[in-house]
């Protein structure tokens, strides 16, 4: 007759848990710049997931757009389902390497390097706080 789980001890129930975790390595999360999903119709670039790139870095999308303007020197518009409108044709390695800069200079901690940070601007400039470490950075602000 089978158990039932109430007749394990609770050690009998760690063992059991940990058994199922196997033997997976305990790791941090591992932070991967998102990808951008990029299609281009006509004239334009289109990132499908433009916001939820920004959500995931904690950023607000409009610093992003107004990045990826001064990048690329062209027009870009946020639409009504989060993507990111680009004037002109630019291919997904050309956006995922903005994307992967706008991270090492705008979100990374440059003292800790946790991506957990707050960016404000204040004045002429933004602020990267890292809510890690604490650390403030001076950033030059666009
Ligand atoms: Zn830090």
């Amino acid at each position: 007759m089978a158990r039932s789980v109430r007749d394990y001890s609770y050690e009998e129930l760690l063992e059991r848990a940990y058994s199922k975790l196997s033997h997976k390595p305990v790791k941090k999360e591992a932070f991967e710049i998102p990808k951008a999903d990029v299609v281009i119709v006509g004239g334009k670039t289109i990132i499908q997931n433009f916001s939820r790139i920004a959500d995931y870095l904690n950023r607000d999308p409009k610093i992003m757009q107004r990045y990826f303007m001064k990048e690329l020197g062209t027009p870009a518009f946020l639409g009504e389902s989060g993507q990111l409108i680009l004037q002109g044709r630019f291919g997904p390695h050309v956006i995922n390497r903005l994307i992967d800069m706008f991270v090492k200079k705008y979100v990374i901690c440059p003292t800790c390097g946790s991506r957990f940070t707050v960016l404000k601007k204040v004045g002429k400039v933004f602020i990267l706080k890292c809510q890690a470490c604490g650390a403030e950075t001076t950033l030059e602000a666009f």
